[in-house]
């Protein structure tokens, strides 16, 4: 990754965090697809993501939690998110979500069909990609990236990842995996 390659947080709204505990039985799915994606080679320990659709929102990894051995508790809803201001307004869970959670939300709202979403840091071949690396967790990477996303289930934002979409976690996992 190049060196000027810097992170970008969201702001949280005071109160935004309901600290309960998220289930869903699709959670199962994510915790053995991120396995299986780190030990065939396709993510590091700590990064890439997961989440599905839920309701109006989705839930996604809380911050700080590694993709290659997640466990139920590490999830978060995230209810609400102020892409204009960037701001986080409405979750449930135990932590923050994580910083890839701007992202994640701009893809589903320019997407109605899609439930799930794949994220890690590998660079299948063959697959479309942004123009330019934009900082992580940016406005302009999640533009860039949901562009290419209304043309096709799959795209690598440069320098940084792929992101595949579907139905299920396994249909978007499968296009990664099946994509070397
Ligand atoms: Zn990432």
């Amino acid at each position: 990754m190049p060196e000027k390659y810097t992170g970008v947080k969201f702001k949280v709204k005071r109160g935004a965090l309901k600290r309960e505990r998220v289930e869903d039985p699709r959670i199962a799915d994510i915790i053995r697809l991120a396995k299986v994606l780190f030990e065939k080679g396709f993510a590091e320990e700590n990064s890439g993501n997961i989440s599905v659709r839920k309701g109006e929102g989705f839930i996604i990894k809380a911050t700080g939690t590694k993709f290659a051995s997640l466990r139920e508790e590490d999830f978060v809803l995230v209810e609400s998110f102020d892409f204009n201001n960037f701001v986080l307004e409405n979750a449930i869970g135990q932590k923050l979500p994580s910083s890839e959670t701007p992202l994640h939300y701009s893809i589903y709202s320019a997407r109605s069909d899609v439930l799930a979403i794949v994220h890690c840091h590998a660079f299948p071949k063959g697959v479309v990609e942004t123009e330019e690396a934009y900082h992580y967790g940016s406005r302009e990477q999640a533009k860039a990236v949901c562009d290419l996303l209304k043309r096709g289930d799959i795209a690598i934002a440069k320098d940084h990842g792929v992101f595949s979409v579907g139905k299920t976690v396994e249909e978007a996992a499968k296009r990664i995996l099946l994509n070397r």
